[in-house]
């Protein structure tokens, strides 16, 4: 593919990341610590994506379900960060295995620490841009035109990390893609006279927070209302039908309350689609990929509903071979099914964008296509720098695997 510019390049890049979701957070703070020049993009005023925006507070379970933590790198450093100003809701217990590795925070407050790390980070941070466009030379990627307050605008890069959530970048640049299917889900926060007093009388604020709902339908779609389409929530018109059907359900309900009884406090502020676009990678991940081991893997991640079942998350989830320059990760890794939900949650999206960024360095280092890169070295600088676990221990398998055992409810996802 051919998309050519007649704009001359505002600035040069060794990698642009476009989406300041938490995968895209993790994976511009991982390629700025290893010395690249990054710049980020994110479309919205903050930072975090579904996790902030889309008011999904919940880290789901890091462990095993029987007291081993699985799940580290960025995740478990952002996990007790989040914790320190916001929230504090992390089950004591969870190393008896009674409950999970877990933690409900302020998604608002925790969007102003991943802005404060990424300054910290030296990273460069464009707000209110939306990587519009790939700058196509066959294959390679030359760079991402931007739309902004500025107008439009061109930014050259070495690497493009594509954490949009959507494979926006990926999908114009002609990296073959997988739409997916969504329920009817909207969830917003309520505040009323009742939670307000519950909050009060344990002297904790986040009692003070009701979930407020257009749909409410859950990921494995129960209840999906025959009526309702299944958005894949790629086009604007799609977007547009979804926000305006869930919008007028909430109303619906809040006009039965008494009005003097409750606010809204918070809507979500990106639509909640749980899986829209993901790259057709290199290899499909999938559920039955549990308690096997690829060379390839550049994470270690437990089930965040199913106590046992751990997998191990192959590069190629995240690559396009014939493609040497373009990698995602986060939402958009490439899974099926249910496999697709356990890759995406919350701390495995962190640990993917912190794997598409050493990749994406070490490629530039190398000189080899971003599917090519060495994968020792790749695994050495995540589990060494990274603090990141690659292989799970054999001795957590279960000796009876098919014993199903769900953890405790944790809430929504
Ligand atoms: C209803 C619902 C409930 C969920 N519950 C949980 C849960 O309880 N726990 C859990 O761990 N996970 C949960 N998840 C999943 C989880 O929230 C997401 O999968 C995860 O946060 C994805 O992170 P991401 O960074 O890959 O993508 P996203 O969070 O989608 O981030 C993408 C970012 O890119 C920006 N962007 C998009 N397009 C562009 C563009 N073209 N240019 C620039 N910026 C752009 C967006 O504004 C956004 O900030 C839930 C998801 C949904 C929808």
């Amino acid at each position: 593919m051919r998309i050519v510019t007649e704009l001359k390049s505002k600035a040069k890049y060794d990698v642009i990341v476009a989406g300041g979701g938490v995968a895209g957070v993790a994976a511009a703070i991982t390629a700025k610590k290893r010395g690249k020049s990054v710049l980020l993009l994110e479309k919205s005023n903050i930072l975090g994506g579904l996790a902030t925006l889309g008011l999904v507070n919940l880290f789901v379970p890091m462990c095993n379900g029987r007291g081993t933590q699985i799940i580290f790198g960025l995740a478990d450093e952002w996990f007790y960060e989040a914790a320190k100003y916001g929230y504090d809701t992390i089950p004591d217990n969870w190393q008896t295995g009674e409950k999970r590795m877990v933690n409900r925070y302020s998604p608002y407050i925790f969007a102003l620490q991943l802005t404060e790390q990424i300054k910290n980070a030296g990273v460069d941070l464009l707000f209110d841009c939306i990587g519009s466009q790939p700058v196509m030379d066959g294959n390679l990627c030359k760079g991402v035109i931007t739309e902004s307050k500025s107008g439009r605008e061109y930014y050259e890069a070495e690497m493009v990390i594509d954490t949009t959530g959507d494979a926006d970048l990926l999908r114009r640049a002609g990296v073959p893609v997988v739409l997916g299917k969504n329920f009817y889900t909207y969830v917003g926060k309520k505040i009323s006279l009742e939670s307000c007093q519950k909050a009060v009388d344990n002297q904790n604020i986040r009692y003070a927070f009701e979930g407020c709902k257009g749909g409410a339908i859950n990921l494995y779609g129960d209840h999906q209302p025959a009526d309702k389409p299944l958005w894949s929530g790629t086009t604007v018109e799609e977007v547009t039908d979804y926000l305006i059907d869930n919008q007028l359900e909430m109303l619906k309900q809040l006009k039965g309350d008494d009005r003097n009884s409750r606010d809204i406090a918070m809507l979500p502020m990106m639509p909640n689609f749980r899986t829209t676009c993901r790259i057709d990678g290199d290899y499909t991940f999938k559920e039955s990929d549990h308690y096997r081991h690829f060379e390839d893997s550049v994470c270690a991640i437990n089930d965040f509903d199913r106590k046992d079942f751990l997998y191990e998350v192959p590069l190629r989830c995240l690559t396009r071979r014939e493609f040497p320059n373009l990698i995602t990760a986060g939402r958009s890794a490439s899974g099926e099914g249910y496999g697709w939900d356990v890759i995406r949650v919350i701390p495995p999206a962190i640990l993917t964008g912190q794997a598409a960024a050493e990749a994406a360095v070490l490629a530039i280092e190398t000189g080899k296509p971003i599917a090519e890169v060495d994968i020792a070295t790749l695994q050495q600088r995540l589990e060494k720098e990274d603090h990141i676990m690659i292989h799970f221990p054999d001795e957590l398998i279960p000796e009876d695997q098919e014993k199903i055992e769900f953890g405790p409810d944790e809430g929504h996802i």
